[in-house]
């Protein structure tokens, strides 16, 4: 049983199909001006203008990436940059971002010696729009905000920081990876100068993702080489992966609205569950408008996280303690840190397209039960 969507999805058929079409009965580059290498590139620019509709964009301002990461880092690197050039020497971030956007915000404030603030978090995960812009200062190169936190699923007010933002002129981008496959998202309405998206988490592939890169924004390139994608994002465009990310996309934006209706009755049935345990709290917002309806995180008294996802694992129930997304899982999670809840004890469990009630009847089935034989053993602790 797989409820750990927010890792990775199950990809979809029609971007499976796209995949293979690309992968199996063609050849070439996308640069090249044969006819092999047209009709990839005519592909790679259909995919490009699937995106740009459902993000309300131009299609000149989406870039395909390798994924989340990359598309994370070339906004904030390529955008903070741009603006030290311009004087600009302070970057505002808050401190339950990815480590997509935490790191290379901490690496470039520390290889340039600029200031970076970093805003906290109230204990539901979410940031206060007021904190933000209490923050940014007249030389701010840049302010980073997730769209939805990965763990919590926690939903910010990304809208009106942006306005706010845009009014100033000062830069904003936003990481809606996680945020997607179910919320509205709309560069124009959040008035976002960068975004990240990542297919893998809304039924594609892993490996391909998307820099929205508004045109006129200054932005520095990360790798330097053939110029493609406007000189931002050089190298041989990955036709096949931007196609499969293109129908992905149209996807998840045509049934985004039935999957929010269907993932929210989903996880209120799993959060009920799990909630019949004793000791069991949810985190993340109360109010449902304002936290993903794809992700259920829980505090279990007397179980050690690790060793419940582990349990669970042999189980036959695929869960996650914390983000999946690094490197190993075993370090605390900043993210539970911010809010101050103990992330010794906590779990996330996620669904996606592909889930039903029979699934989440089992996984609270296994939950229930696993949870109980860790505490007749005293809980399972590792550490
Ligand atoms: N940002 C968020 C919020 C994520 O959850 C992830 C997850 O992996 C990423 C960025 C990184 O995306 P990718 O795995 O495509 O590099």
């Amino acid at each position: 049983i797989y409820l750990d969507h927010a890792a990775s999805t199950v990809v979809r058929p029609a971007v499976r199909a796209e995949l293979a079409r690309w992968l199996t009965d063609e050849v070439g580059n996308p640069s090249s001006s044969h006819a092999a290498g047209r009709a990839l590139r005519t592909a790679v620019e259909e995919a490009r203008e699937r995106v740009a509709t459902a993000l309300g964009a131009h299609p000149q301002d989406v870039v395909f990436t390798s994924g989340g990461t990359e598309a994370d880092n070339l906004a904030v690197k390529g955008l903070v940059w741009a603006g030290l050039a311009r004087g600009r020497r302070h970057v505002v971030t808050t401190a339950v971002e990815h480590p997509a956007v935490l790191e290379p915000a901490r690496w470039i404030a520390g290889h340039e010696g600029l200031d970076l603030s970093v805003v906290g978090v109230g204990r539901d995960g979410r940031v206060d729009v007021d904190e933000v812009l209490a923050a940014v200062r007249g030389d701010t190169a840049l302010v980073s905000v997730m769209a939805a936190n990965n763990e919590l699923g926690a939903v910010n007010d990304v809208a009106t920081i942006g306005a706010a933002l845009r009014e100033r002129g000062v830069p904003f981008h936003t990481d809606a990876v996680q945020a997607f496959a179910t919320q509205d998202v709309d560069v124009a309405a959040w008035s976002v100068d960068a975004l990240a998206l990542s297919a893998h988490k809304f039924g594609g592939p892993a490996g391909v993702g998307i820099a929205y890169l508004r045109r006129g924004v200054p932005v520095v390139p990360l790798s330097h080489g053939g110029g493609q994608d406007r000189g931002v994002r050089s190298g041989t465009l990955a036709a096949a992966l931007d196609a499969a990310c293109g129908v992905a996309v149209e996807a998840a934006a045509g049934d985004r609205a039935d999957l929010r209706d269907r993932l929210g009755a989903l996880s209120d049935r799993l959060a009920a569950g799990l909630l019949a345990i004793d000791g069991v709290r949810r985190n993340g917002p109360d109010d449902r408008r304002r936290r993903l309806p794809s992700h259920v995180h829980v505090s279990i008294d007397g179980v050690d996280g690790e060793a419940l996802t582990f349990a669970l694992d042999q189980a036959g129930l695929c869960v996650s303690a914390g983000a999946a997304c690094g490197a190993g899982a075993q370090k605390a999670s900043p993210v539970l840190a911010a809010t101050g809840i103990d992330g010794d004890a906590a779990i996330r469990l996620s669904l996606g397209w592909t889930s039903t009630e029979t699934e989440v009847d089992r996984g609270i089935d296994l939950v229930t039960e696993t949870v109980a034989k860790l505490r007749a053993v005293g809980g399972g602790a590792v550490r």
